[in-house]
């Protein structure tokens, strides 16, 4: 039955830990009882007895997901059903190897992950994050004016706006969301009380910065919403400057929904302003989206794509192409960048432009990342194996990956597995996980460039602040960005792949030029001195088959520069 270790201490909150292991129980206790009350229940029927009686005290709940009588999955799923419980956010304590699990247990309304073995600070900050989030959230709705930033409260802001949509109906309005991107990254580094007074700013000046603003709510922590007169023509030049002068670093987005329809509910035309959002998230040249009924057909198309990612995996739906990168001085292949494609049983051919975005949004693409690099150690041994010659190879990690402390050990024990040396897997790194806090992603990169493995820089020049982590990270090469090269073609000079190719000489690292399209790019280049050329005038990513064909027989083109 549950029960509490201590006597309860009211000024602590209070978390209900359900986990059938004892000793995995009491470690927990151990660590949490000194900042909380922790209640325990040793499998899930006593953990929702439990969450019954306590509803009220508790703060979160910490759950296992294989237990017996009722296991993590169950005890998650009658948690959704009752509508009393839905603030109430459950942590769910994984084996790091499990990700499906993970995704499952998301889908049922988990609100977090930790991996076992617990470790102490990240499970600690987690909980903390979590808590400050929904407390933060359960006082907004309370409350008509949220003290913080003098906006409306929530549903004080949808009641107004369907008031006055109400009492001015054909007159045409817009609605103005606002979100700042990875919040609870930024306030993990900046802490509460600076970000709270970044959002009482925020909220100030995107108020000043909206024409005809007639209402602004605070509808979610570091989610705004605006009533706006309707405005004709591009009005979000004003929108520019808010965030810009150093306001913690952080990134704001806006996503507009223009002449809306009153009958339709609030809630879905911050929604569909939120839509517009969602398509810039990550994008970092953009800060405006405006809704349109694409969106909805887009939504409708990610929906499916969400629906069927897992069973993709399992499917083998997805494939890896092979492009090569072309050795320049040697003149023949030097290595390929594996990219993955996607053919899905009902929409067909999919661009990784469209899935990947929407994967590193809802944490898939560790799973795809990890099944790709499979798949490309599973080559590499083939073409031991069976004679061909064998080229370093290429995988991408998205950022999410880097959140992972084992991530190197987990790269190097799937290398082993298939005995592949570890200098034929390259990791190429974008630029935006380069850039994203740092210390963690430098930490494992040097890890994982101890371990033999060649670390490159992907998209280099793309726009994200890479200059420092050149300096900062263990990195063996710098792929240059296609617009790079594309600049070149348009001013006619090549001065930035110069520079660039001047930098990366001076940090000891190799350089790799992508999208490499016509036989004069590919000859300037070689000029400048870049080490391995990839792109469509050597070769289009190319299907196993087709790749193994090129190792054997080289580009057509390999004379003409
Ligand atoms: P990226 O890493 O910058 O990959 C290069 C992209 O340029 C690929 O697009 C490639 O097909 C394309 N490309 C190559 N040569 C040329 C050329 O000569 N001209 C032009 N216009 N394009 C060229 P793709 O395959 O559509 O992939 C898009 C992005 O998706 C990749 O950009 C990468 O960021 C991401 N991606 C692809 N596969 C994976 C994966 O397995 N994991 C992760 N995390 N991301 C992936
Ligand atoms: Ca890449
Ligand atoms: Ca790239």
């Amino acid at each position: 039955m549950p029960s509490t270790t201590e006597p309860k201490n009211a000024t602590k909150l209070t978390i209900l830990v359900v986990e059938d292991n004892e000793m995995n129980r009491e470690i927990l206790v151990d660590l949490l009882s000194d900042d909380y009350n922790v209640l325990e229940a040793d499998n899930g029927l006593t953990g929702l007895a439990a969450m019954e009686a306590h509803a009220d005290e508790l703060s979160v709940i910490l759950l296992d997901v294989y237990m017996p009588e009722c296991n993590g999955f169950e005890f998650l799923e009658r948690k959704r059903r009752d509508p009393r419980y839905d603030s109430l956010p459950v942590i769910v304590m994984t084996a790091s190897s499990t990700v499906t699990d993970e995704i499952r247990c998301l889908q049922l309304g988990a609100s977090d992950f930790i991996s076992k073995p617990y470790n102490t600070e990240v499970m600690k900050n987690r909980i903390q994050s979590i808590i400050r989030l929904r407390s933060a959230s359960s006082m907004l709705h309370r409350l008509e004016r949220d003290k913080l930033t003098g906006l409306f409260s929530k549903e004080f802001f949808f009641e107004g706006v369907k008031a006055e949509l109400a009492a001015h109906l054909g007159e045409p309005y817009d609605i103005v969301v606002s979100d700042v991107e990875h919040f609870r990254r930024v306030i993990d580094r900046y802490g509460e009380e600076r970000c709270d007074a970044f959002l009482a700013t925020l909220a100030e000046r995107i108020t000043k910065a909206l024409p005809d603003m007639i209402l602004g709510g605070r509808i979610d922590y570091d989610v705004f919403a605006f009533l706006i007169r309707h405005q004709d023509g591009d009005w979000t030049a004003s929108l520019d400057a808010v965030a810009e002068d150093g306001l913690i670093g952080a990134s704001v987005k806006y996503g507009i929904m223009t002449g809306i329809d009153p009958h339709l509910p609030v809630s879905t035309l911050c929604d569909r302003a939120g839509m517009a959002l969602n398509k810039i998230r990550g994008q970092y040249n953009a800060r405006v989206a405006w809704y349109n009924e694409d969106l909805l057909k887009n939504q409708l198309r990610d929906h499916i794509i969400v629906e069927g990612m897992q069973d993709a995996i399992s499917r083998h739906e997805f494939q890896v192409y092979y492009q090569p990168k072309h050795d320049v001085r040697k003149n023949r292949i030097g290595g390929a960048e594996a990219l993955v494609r996607w053919t899905h049983p009902v929409l067909g051919f999919i661009s990784p432009g469209i899935f990947i975005p929407l994967f590193e949004r809802n944490g898939f693409i560790t799973s795809l990342d990890r099944y790709i690099m499979e798949e490309v150690c599973i080559e590499l041994k083939r073409c031991r194996e069976e004679g061909l010659p064998t080229v370093p190879i290429s995988v991408n990690l998205s950022r999410m990956n880097f959140d992972n402390p084992k991530l190197a050990d987990e790269i190097a024990a799937m290398a082993d597995k298939y005995g592949v040396d570890h200098n034929l897997l390259h990791i190429e790194l974008t630029e935006s996980a380069a850039g994203d806090d740092p210390k963690s992603v430098a930490a494992l990169l040097k890890q994982m460039h101890d371990a033999g493995f060649v670390i490159e820089l992907d998209d280099f020049g793309s726009g994200y602040s890479a200059l420092a982590s050149l300096f900062t990270l263990s990195l063996d090469v710098m792929k240059m960005d296609m617009s790079i090269i594309r600049h070149a073609a348009q001013a006619s000079n090549y001065s930035l792949a110069r520079y660039a190719i001047m930098l990366a000489e001076c940090m000891k690292l190799k350089t790799v030029a992508e999208g490499v399209e016509t036989v004069d790019q590919a000859s300037a280049l070689k000029v400048l001195g870049c080490d391995y050329i990839q792109g469509n005038y050597y070769s289009k990513p190319l299907p196993r088959e087709e790749f193994e064909k090129y190792l054997v027989e080289g580009p057509r083109n390999a004379t003409a520069i």
